[in-house]
C-alpha cells in the first residue's frame, strides 16, 4: 500500500531570489549594483536604480556572496527531502539568460544527491530504490537526454500515472557514483546541443527526475511503499516569456516560449491559493509533464536569480514581478 503526509496549501511554494555576483565582463563595463540585500527577506533597489517598488520581500533573498550551499539549505533542501516521505517536489530555477540557472541547479542537484545519499545510508528501516531519468524541452519537442538518438518522444495519458513521456529511458540508481555519472552525461548532452545552436539553452528547459521508492515496516509489522519523484528544472531564459497577455496565435510565430508561458500561468494560478477554477497545465508539454509535481499533494521551490547589474534591471524587475506573483 502507499500513503503520504498532507500539506497545507500555504507549505506549497517557496519563492527565494537569488543575486549573482557582478561578472567580469560586467565589471569590465563599470556596470553598477541596481538591488541590495538589506536582511535574509528583502531585495531594495539601490539610489542607481529608480524603481517605484523599490523594496520586495520573499522567503529568502541571497545577495551574491551567497554560496551553492547558502541557496541548497534555504531554498531547496527541506522540498527536496520531502520526496523521500512520499511527496512530490519540483525545484525551478527561474530568471533571464546569464542570470545564473544552470550554476545554482548544478549546485542543488549534487547537494541533493548527496543528502539523498546521507538520508538514505542513515535510514536503519527503510530499503530505497532510485530511478533516473532526464529530458530536454525545446520547442515543445521532448528529448531523452540519456538517449538522444531516439529523437521526438511522445507523451501519454495514464489513467492512474498521470501524463508519461513514452519510450523514456529510465536508470535504476546504483549508487551515488552512478548518479554523479547520470548527470555529468547529460550535462555533456546539453552541451552537444547548445554548440550546434549557439542559444539552445535560452530557449530550452532541462528536467532531471528521480523517483524514490522507500519500503519499510509500520508500528504493527505490515508491509508498507512510499513512492515519489523530485523533479530538478533548468528554465528556459525568462525573457522568452516576457509578452504575459501574448495570444496563442501569437505565440506560434514567435519567440516566445509556450511551456515557459503557461508554467508562469499554472504557478500564478496555484499561488493564488484558489482550489477551484481551471488550471491550464494540459497547454505546454513542460507543465503537462510536471502536472503530478506541481499542486495537489506536492511541495514547489522556485529560485529566482537575477543579475545584479544597473543594465539589466527591465529583466530583473520582470523576474520579480512574476517572483512576486509565485508567493
Ligand atoms: P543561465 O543558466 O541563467 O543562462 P549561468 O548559470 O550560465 O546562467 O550563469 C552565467 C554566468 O555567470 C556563468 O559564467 C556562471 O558561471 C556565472 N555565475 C552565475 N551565478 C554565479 C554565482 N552565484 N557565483 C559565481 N558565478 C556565477
Ligand atoms: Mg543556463
Amino acid at each position: 500500500s502507499s500513503s503520504s503526509s498532507s500539506i497545507t496549501p500555504k507549505e506549497k511554494i517557496l519563492v527565494t531570489v537569488r543575486l549573482r555576483p557582478l561578472t567580469p565582463r560586467e565589471l569590465s563595463k563599470y556596470d553598477l549594483l541596481a538591488w541590495d540585500c538589506p536582511d535574509h527577506n528583502t531585495l531594495a533597489s539601490t539610489n542607481l536604480n529608480l524603481n517605484l517598488n523599490s523594496s520586495y520581500t520573499f522567503d529568502r533573498v541571497f545577495p551574491p556572496s551567497s554560496s551553492n550551499n547558502n541557496v541548497y539549505e534555504q531554498g531547496a533542501r527541506d522540498v527536496a527531502l520531502s520526496a523521500l516521505k512520499g511527496i512530490n517536489a519540483t525545484i525551478f530555477a527561474y530568471g533571464q539568460t546569464s542570470s545564473g540557472k544552470t550554476y545554482t541547479m548544478k549546485g542543488i542537484t549534487l547537494n541533493c544527491i548527496n543528502d539523498i545519499y546521507a538520508h538514505i545510508n542513515n535510514a536503519t528501516s527503510s530499503s530505497f530504490v532510485l530511478k533516473f531519468s532526464a529530458i530536454e524541452i525545446y520547442n515543445e519537442t521532448v528529448l531523452d537526454l540519456l538517449n538522444p538518438h531516439s529523437g521526438s518522444l511522445r507523451l501519454l495519458d495514464d489513467p492512474h500515472k498521470g501524463t508519461l513521456v513514452d519510450k523514456l529511458t529510465e536508470e535504476v540508481v546504483k549508487n551515488i557514483h552512478h548518479l554523479t555519472c547520470l548527470i555529468a552525461t547529460c550535462e555533456d548532452q546539453r552541451q552537444v546541443g547548445e554548440t550546434s545552436l549557439n542559444d539552445r539553452s535560452s530557449r530550452s528547459h532541462q528536467i532531471i527526475k528521480l523517483t524514490i521508492e522507500s519500503s519499510f515496516h509500520d508500528e504493527s509489522g505490515c508491509a508498507k511503499s512510499l513512492l515519489a519523484s523530485l523533479s530538478l528544472v533548468d528554465l528556459a531564459g525568462s525573457e522568452r516569456a516576457a509578452q504575459t497577455n501574448a495570444t496563442a496565435r501569437f505565440i506560434e510565430g514567435s519567440h516566445i516560449n509556450r511551456s515557459l508561458l503557461t508554467l508562469t500561468n499554472v504557478i500564478r494560478k496555484l499561488s493564488g491559493g484558489k482550489k477551484t477554477g481551471h488550471i491550464p497545465y494540459r497547454d505546454s508539454k513542460l507543465t503537462r509533464i510536471l502536472q503530478s509535481s506541481l499542486g495537489g499533494n506536492a511541495r514547489t521551490a522556485i529560485i529566482c536569480t537575477m543579475s545584479p547589474a544597473l543594465s539589466h534591471v527591465e529583466q530583473s524587475r520582470n523576474t520579480l514581478a512574476f517572483a512576486t506573483s509565485a508567493k
